[in-house]
């Protein structure tokens, strides 16, 4: 055991480029997280993990119990005779897919998901998924991505899902755009109304909502990133030649009027149609965020790494709330895909990529932030303390993104602090 020694901001090492590189414990959820809110997406899809009784509790506990419908997850459970080598982990896995799909032909995607447990055992999951493909397309189609939480952090799941999609799409020439991100409908639906009003189109969007109805792809294809964590998607849709539209992120009304704005610029949109199309949205968006200002404004804020979401929404928060950003902290940084937003953000905020801990508890607790945001393993112990946080997987799984929800987006943050007022009263 080591002592854990305060050690003065001051002295933090920082790289060049002044971002604390952190490489010690961390404290995040696993890539099977996304799950949760993929199966919701991507309707005839089904997930099945490849993983432990642990990854079972987790998925089951994240997503709630399903009583009433037929669940679009479930976990094939690596028990001792698989770890000890005396069950063929293939037969077994073959058998029970043949078994799900039998049982469930409404299912048209069938994602095997790895984990810890199938990373450990050495289970080739892509042959698994190419084998059981070619025994059941053309009905169903058997990918494979990696949700183990020995290669990703909480919305890389997400990322590695996706990025697992992206050859199987159709190809096309045409000149179109796809936004890529798992967004509720609800959004997409907005977004998809505003572009297409503007006379930005095809837009299409990936993740689809049905196995039936995949986006196609071409060196034609614009691609909008919805959300910041999709590294390898990204690097999966740029090789089959769609090009990046460099925006920020549509968090409130400034960043989602720069990221149509994007979009809007590459397709030759006209500024005035433009400003005719999203002027009623964006009156609104400020109206409803003005009002959560005053529960914000010069309030200290803290970020711990866990969603990726943090650098944007961090900018969101200072920019159009006037918050003070105290530490930036994010599981990875990716330079590119965040250029325009670290511009946008204070010169003087403290970035930091990936995790020490302990160190950054210690850090946080001599800043002593107004408001944390943090994961659910982090958040009891710091209320417990007298810290008031927020939840960052409530951002994912709470429709943040857009116009219409930019007021609800901050009132996530207002809401924490509002109940610490009202119970000190
Ligand atoms: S994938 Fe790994 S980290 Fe995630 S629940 Fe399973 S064992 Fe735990």
């Amino acid at each position: 055991m080591t002592a854990n020694v305060l050690q003065p901001l001051s002295e933090l090492k920082r790289a060049p480029d002044g971002v604390i590189r952190e490489r010690g414990q961390r404290e995040v959820f696993c890539g099977l997280t996304g799950i949760v809110w993929l199966h919701r997406k991507i309707q005839d899809a089904f997930f099945l993990v490849v993983g432990s009784r642990t990854c079972a509790h987790l998925i089951q506990s994240a997503a709630g119990v399903m009583i009433f419908a037929e669940p679009r997850f479930a976990t094939a459970i690596i028990d001792d005779r698989d770890l000890a080598g005396l069950a063929d982990a293939n037969e077994e896995l073959d058998r029970e897919v043949a078994r799900l799909l039998a049982r469930r032909p409404d299912i048209k995607l069938l994602f095997l998901v790895g984990s810890c447990p199938s990373e450990v055992i050495k289970l080739d999951l892509s042959r698994a998924a190419e084998r059981l493909s070619q025994e059941f397309m053309p009905n169903v189609r058997v990918l494979n991505y990696s949700g183990s939480g020995i290669e990703t952090t909480f919305t890389q799941g997400e990322d590695t899902c996706l990025a697992s999609l992206v050859p199987e799409l159709p190809a096309s020439d045409d000149k179109q755009l796809m936004v890529v991100g798992a967004l509720p409908d609800v959004v997409e639906d907005q977004f998809r109304g505003l572009l297409e009003s503007m006379g930005v189109g095809p837009v299409s969007f990936l993740p689809m909502r049905s196995a039936n109805d995949m986006p196609s792809i071409g060196p034609n294809t614009r691609y909008l990133l919805a959300q910041p964590f999709l590294g390898e998607t990204g690097e999966a849709l740029e090789r089959r030649g769609a090009t990046r539209i460099v925006a920020p992120f549509p968090f409130g009304e400034k960043g989602t009027t720069a990221w149509l704005a994007a979009a809007a610029q590459d397709f030759g949109v006209e500024q005035s149609r433009f400003e005719a199309v999203t002027a009623s949205a964006r009156d609104r968006a400020r109206r409803a965020v003005a009002q959560q200002r005053e529960h914000l404004e010069g309030k200290r804020i803290f970020f711990f790494p866990d969603s990726q979401l943090e650098v944007p929404l961090a900018r969101f928060l200072a920019d159009e709330l006037a918050m003070q950003l105290i530490e930036v902290g994010t599981p990875y940084l990716h330079r590119d895909h965040l250029s325009v937003e670290l511009e946008l953000l204070p010169d003087d905020v403290r970035l930091s990529e990936g995790q020490d801990v302990e160190r950054q508890l210690d850090r946080c607790h001599e800043d002593l932030p107004d408001l944390v945001v943090c994961g659910l393993g982090l958040a009891n112990p710091l209320e417990a303390q007298g810290v008031t946080t927020k939840w960052s997987i409530e951002l994912l799984f709470s429709p943040v993104h857009g116009y219409e929800q930019a007021g609800d987006c901050a009132e996530l943050f207002s809401r924490p602090l509002r109940r610490k007022q009202m119970l000190t009263i």
